[in-house]
C-alpha cells in the first residue's frame, strides 16, 4: 500500500512563511549566490521566489510562483548584474498566493528605489494602511507593502534613519533584508520572533534567516541581527544604526521544533542537538516498552535519534521516502492540495510486521497524517504504535509569521490527549511539555513566544481584529 504523505504532511505541518537572503559582494556574482542562498530557505517556503539585484544605477527584479529552481532561469540569473541583491521564498496564506504578492516588494519613491523581503508577520498592518497618504500605489495585499510605503513616507534623511523611525510602528514580527541602489540593509522587531544572521563572504556580507544558508554560500557567520536592531552595508562597509528597544525577547520556540533546518544554528544553539535533547527529554518523560523508535522522515528525525539515545530502544527506518521527485508545484489551496504530486513513502513491511513500534514526531496540527500513517503500518502487521511528539499540544493560532490553521482546525485545541489518541488510533500518545522543551532549547524561559502551546502571546493580539486584518490584507 503506497501512500501520498507529502499532501497529507504538507496539510498537517504548519508552515513558516517566508525565507530571506541578501548579499552585498563587490565582484561577486550576487545573484547566483542569492539564487544558492534561496535554495537554502526554500524550507521556508515553496510558493513562490523572487530576486532583485542593483547595479548602483537601477533594480532589476525577477518573481515567480513555484520553488526556485523553477522560478530562475540560467538566462535569468545570468541577466541580473550588480554588486547587491536581496532574495525571498514565499509561502503564503491560502488566497494570497499570486504573482502580485511575491517578494521582494519594489517600490519607486521620489527617484528612488527601495526594495524589501521580510520573514514575518506584523498583525497591524490594515491601521498603518489607513495612515498611508491618498494614492500610494499599493501592488499587492501583504503587510510588507505596507511596511515598504510607511518607510518611505517616514521622516529621515537617509533610508536608515526612515527605518529607525518607523519601527515602532509595526507591530509583530519581522526580520527584514532591504535594498537600494546603493546599499544592502538589514532590520529585526525588538522581539525577536523569526532569525536574522549575518555572515561574511570574501570582502563582502551575507544576510539570511538562518546560518545553513551562509553555509551553502561559503559565507562564514558573523553574528545575529539583534533583535530591535538595524544594520547597513555600503561601499565603505558594515554599519550598525540603531537598535529599537522591546519590552521583551519572544524568539519563536517553534524554530526549533520544526521550522528551521536542522544544520541551523539558532541563538548559538544546533537545532538538530536541540531536536535531539527534546527527543531525550521524552523518553524521560513517557517511556514506554517497544522493539524499535522511528521518525517520519525528516521533520522528527533528530528527535527520534534522542529518544532511542536515552530510551536504549534501537533506532530504524520503516518508512522510505522516494527522494527523486523533481518540482512538485504544490499549491496552498486545498483543492490544488489535492491533486498534488504524489511524493511516496513505502512501508518496510518485513521490519514492521510484529514490532512494537515508537513513532517519535515534532508536532500534531490536525493529526491526520499520523492517523494515515497509523494506518498504514497497522496493514503492514505492526503489533503497537505509541506516538511520542516533541512539543507540547498546539492549541493557539500563531499571528507572527507561522502559518497556523484556524484554532477549531487544530486537534489540540478541542480534544484532550486521549481523545486525539484514539482519532488516531495509537496504542498510546503522550506530547513533551513545555518546561522540557524550553529546556531543550537552552533559552531562557523570558526569552522565547510559546503562545501557540501555552497561550500567552508576548504582545497583545486582538483575535478578532487581526483574524479581519488578516482576510483582507494578506501577509507574508
Ligand atoms: S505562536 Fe508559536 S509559531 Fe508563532 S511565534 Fe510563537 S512559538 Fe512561534
Amino acid at each position: 500500500m503506497m501512500l501520498n504523505i507529502s499532501k497529507l504532511k504538507r496539510e498537517e505541518s504548519l508552515k513558516d512563511k517566508c525565507g530571506v537572503f541578501g548579499i552585498y559582494g563587490k565582484n561577486e556574482d550576487v545573484a547566483r549566490i542569492s539564487y544558492f542562498g534561496l535554495y537554502s530557505v526554500q524550507h521556508r517556503g515553496q510558493e513562490g521566489a523572487g530576486l532583485a539585484v542593483s547595479n548602483g544605477k537601477e533594480i532589476k527584479t525577477i518573481k515567480g510562483l513555484g520553488l526556485v529552481p523553477s522560478v530562475f532561469t540560467e538566462k535569468d540569473i545570468a541577466s541580473l548584474k550588480g554588486f547587491i541583491a536581496i532574495g525571498h521564498t514565499r509561502y503564503s496564506t491560502t488566497g494570497g498566493n499570486t504573482k502580485n504578492n511575491l517578494q521582494p516588494v519594489l517600490m519607486r519613491y521620489k527617484n528612488e528605489e527601495f526594495t524589501i523581503a521580510h520573514n514575518g508577520n506584523i498583525i497591524n498592518a490594515g491601521q498603518l494602511l489607513k495612515t498611508l497618504p491618498p494614492g500610494t500605489p499599493l501592488k499587492s495585499t501583504t503587510d510588507t507593502e505596507v511596511m515598504g510605503w510607511i518607510i518611505c513616507n517616514a521622516k529621515g534623511k537617509s533610508w536608515e534613519e526612515k527605518i529607525m523611525n518607523s519601527m515602532s510602528k509595526f507591530e509583530g514580527a519581522f526580520s527584514i533584508v532591504a535594498m537600494t541602489k546603493t546599499k544592502l540593509i538589514a532590520f529585526r522587531d525588538s522581539y525577536g520572533f523569526r532569525p536574522l544572521v549575518l555572515g561574511k563572504l570574501n570582502g563582502g556580507f551575507v544576510i539570511s534567516s538562518e546560518t545553513c544558508a551562509l553555509d551553502t554560500t561559503g559565507a562564514t557567520y558573523i553574528r545575529d541581527i539583534r533583535p530591535g536592531e538595524v544594520v547597513s552595508i555600503d561601499r565603505k562597509g558594515f554599519h550598525e544604526i540603531g537598535m529599537m528597544k522591546g519590552e521583551r525577547k519572544a524568539f519563536c520556540l517553534f524554530e526549533y521544533v520544526y521550522l528551521a533546518r536542522p544544520d541551523s544554528i539558532l541563538n548559538n544553539e544546533l537545532v538538530h542537538q536541540v531536536r535531539q535533547r527534546s527527543g531525550e527529554l521524552l523518553a524521560y518523560e513517557a517511556p514506554v516498552g517497544a522493539d524499535l523508535v522511528v521518525a517520519i522522515p525528516d521533520s522528527g528525525t533528530s528527535a527520534a535519534i534522542g529518544y532511542s539515545k536515552a530510551s536504549g530502544i534501537p533506532f530504524g527506518e520503516i518508512l522510505i521516502k522516494n527522494r527523486y521527485i523533481g518540482r512538485t508545484f504544490i499549491q496552498p489551496e486545498q483543492r490544488i492540495r489535492d491533486i498534488g504530486v504524489k511524493i511516496k513513502f513505502n512501508p518496510l513491511r518485513k521490519i514492521v510486521k510484529g514490532k512494537r513500534i515508537i513513532i517519535v514526531d515534532d508536532s500534531i496540527v490536525r493529526g491526520t497524517t499520523i492517523k494515515h500513517i497509523i494506518l498504514l503500518l497497522r496493514k503492514s502487521g505492526a503489533k503497537e504504535i505509541h506516538i511520542r511528539i516533541c512539543s507540547p499540544p498546539i492549541k493557539n493560532p500563531c499571528y507572527f509569521g507561522v502559518d497556523t490553521p484556524n484554532k477549531d482546525h487544530l486537534i489540540a485545541s478541542s480534544k484532550t490527549v486521549d481523545q486525539i489518541k484514539k482519532f488516531i488510533n495509537a496504542d498510546s500518545l503522550a506530547y513533551l511539555s513545555l518546561s522540557a522543551l524550553e529546556r531543550a532549547s537552552r533559552q531562557k524561559k523570558n526569552t522565547l513566544c510559546s503562545a501557540c502551546f501555552s497561550g500567552k502571546y508576548p504582545l497583545p493580539v486582538d483575535i478578532q481584529f487581526t483574524k479581519n486584518i488578516l482576510e483582507k490584507s494578506k501577509s507574508c
